[in-house]
């Protein structure tokens, strides 16, 4: 089984966003407050002797307020980190991992597509070519590319082609889970990937169309096409309020929201 944690379910600006009145962002409902996005899988339920050194906590992107989300839902391990794609609420809490370098002590594996790998290296050149001083130490990272579907800590993860307007992103799929952020089209052949996955998380801004996230009506529609028994929107803006939003939403359809835990068979 994993447990797969929702720690963040906003958009790049979070929720509320800075300087708006408006009525999600003044909202005093918990759940109207989105972090950046970014979830944790954690592989659970299996004898503890197979996991001697491996894999068994896997965060998806580091996001903008990755600090917070780690003390809000007390994560002590990160053994690995995917990344979607490198905008910046989805990479700029990479810092952050120092502690779990140091609780941890040693580097963590992170993966990403060519493309991705290029651009960590210069937007975070600090880490990858290091001054001579260090001051309050790096983050140890090993940066693998993703070339195709590969394992970690007994699972499959796959890798699902995504386009976040003209930009190829990454889904992940782990078993019947996917998560699906930043993206407004699915390739026929990244459907065909996405076959038998009842549990997803996907996309979807806003009622009204945007150039490089899912709709509300788009990602209900996607969600569908794929035959998920349970779908989560995450990448929410502030034009969704939590309680109105899914009363509004098909069954079997709902808004995800910071802290929320699902446990998915694998
Ligand atoms: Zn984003
Ligand atoms: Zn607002
Ligand atoms: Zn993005």
């Amino acid at each position: 089984m994993i447990r797969v944690t929702v720690l963040g379910s906003g958009t790049s600006h979070g929720v509320p966003a800075i300087g708006c009145d408006c009525d999600v962002c003044r909202s005093p409902d918990p759940l109207d407050k989105r972090t950046r996005p970014s979830i944790l899988i954690e592989i659970v339920g299996q004898p503890a002797s197979a996991f001697a050194g491996a894999v068994r906590s896997i965060l998806v992107d580091t996001s903008t307020d990755l600090r917070a989300q780690a003390l809000a839902n007390d994560v002590r391990r990160v053994d690995a980190i995917l990344f979607t794609h490198t905008h910046a609420d989805h990479v700029f809490g990479l810092d952050d991992v120092r502690r779990f370098n140091q609780m941890q002590r040693s580097a963590i594996p992170c993966f990403a597509d060519a493309d991705a790998l290029g651009s960590l290296r210069r937007m975070f050149s600090y880490i990858f070519e290091p001054p001579k001083q260090l001051g309050g130490g790096l983050p140890q990272l090993l940066l693998f590319r993703i070339a195709g579907a590969f394992t970690l800590g007994g699972v499959e993860i796959v890798p699902v082609p995504l386009f976040h307007g003209m930009l190829p992103v990454l889904g992940f799929r782990v078993g019947s889970f996917a998560y699906l952020t930043d993206c407004n089209r699915i390739p026929d052949e990244s459907f065909a990937l996405l076959a038998g996955v009842r549990t997803l998380i996907i996309d979807a801004l806003r009622q009204r169309s945007h150039s490089t996230h899912f709709s509300v009506g788009e990602a209900t529609a996607a969600a569908a096409r794929i035959g998920a028994e349970r779908t989560f929107f995450t990448h929410i803006s502030h034009d969704l309020g939590h309680v109105a939003t899914n009363a509004s939403l098909p069954a079997g359809v709902e808004l995800a929201y910071d802290g929320l835990v699902l446990e998915v068979p694998t």
